[in-house]
């Protein structure tokens, strides 16, 4: 596996196809669904199920959103039990067996990007993890979103290589591009940078102008450790008012289903009648 993995993002490359998000689904074996509005799904289409998906801005432009694996977590400095972990090859995984569901992830993270398995028995986090086991073991040779990628919007090498890469095409085409490479910077670098033809501070789940470029773990940890202990008790609790709420949304979500199922009572009513 090489040193320092790094995906680079070209958004004016990106044409929102959408097989990336596919491809990450099928290699980590997640439901290829595409889920209705619910507690769980954010409106970025991000979910526990789906670790990259496209934003759709006005003007067809289309930003994929992924965990960027940062090279200083917060979420890793956050987690009390060690379940999110930076790898000596750079990206950011975590171990389900030792999550608890304390979710100090979800909060710590700048750009939003960790979920919560709401409706699991075993609840835990979930989010992209740059395909490290596979890579790692030689079994492929780049992400599969990467491989995916027809238009080479999303590509994949060594962080050198990629913000040089990147600086080469800021170069060749000075007027299509803004001259900024998000993530060399910004929160202490990351693993996935991005360029563009339209800002991207949205990306950015706390106000942009604060995220800075220094490092978020000590000013994340400082603010997440007043936190009293006992939130965590919350989660059983936020559980079950989750499973209510999403419950009564699907049913909205889904008359139709309703519809048919009332059909089906009355139809078989219908044929007792003629009996
Ligand atoms: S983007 Fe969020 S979840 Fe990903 S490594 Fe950075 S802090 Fe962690
Ligand atoms: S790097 Fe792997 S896990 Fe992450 S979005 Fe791409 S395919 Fe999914
Ligand atoms: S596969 Fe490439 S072009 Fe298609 S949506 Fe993903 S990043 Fe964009």
């Amino acid at each position: 596996m090489i040193s320092s993995p790094c995906i680079l993002n070209d958004v004016t490359r990106c044409i929102g196809c959408e097989e990336c998000v596919a491809a990450c689904q099928k290699i980590n074996q997640l439901p290829q669904e595409d889920p209705p509005p619910r507690m769980g799904h954010s409106e970025d289409g991000l979910s526990a199920t789906r670790w990259t998906s496209i934003l759709r801005r006005e003007g067809g432009i289309n930003v994929r959103k992924q965990c960027r694996h940062c090279l200083e977590p917060a979420c890793v400095s956050v987690c009390p039990v060690g379940a999110l972990q930076k790898t000596a090859e750079g990206p950011v995984i975590y171990d389900k067996s030792i999550c608890m569901g304390c979710r100090y992830c979800m909060m710590g993270c700048p750009f939003g990007i960790p979920h919560y398995e709401w409706n699991s028995l075993t609840p835990s986090i979930r989010k992209c993890i740059m395909c490290y086991e596979k890579l790692k073991t030689g079994e492929i040779k780049e992400p599969a979103c990467v491989k995916a990628c027809p238009k080479e919007a999303t590509i994949f090498g060594s962080r050198e290589e990629m913000l040089a890469e990147a600086r080469r095409r800021l170069d060749a085409e000075p007027e299509k591009y803004i001259q900024h490479i998000w993530g060399e910077h910004e929160v202490g670098g990351t693993s996935v940078l991005y360029i563009s033809h339209v800002d991207l501070g949205f990306l950015a789940w706390e106000n942009p102008e604060e995220l800075g470029s220094g490092a978020l773990p000590d000013r994340t940890w400082n603010a997440l450790k007043k936190v009293p202990f006992e939130f965590v008790g919350m989660g059983a609790f936020m559980t079950a008012a989750w499973w209510i709420i999403d419950r009564r949304m699907r049913l909205e979500s889904e008359p139709e289903v309703e519809n048919a199922a009332e059909g089906e009572v009355s139809g078989k009513d219908d044929e007792r009648g003629l009996q």
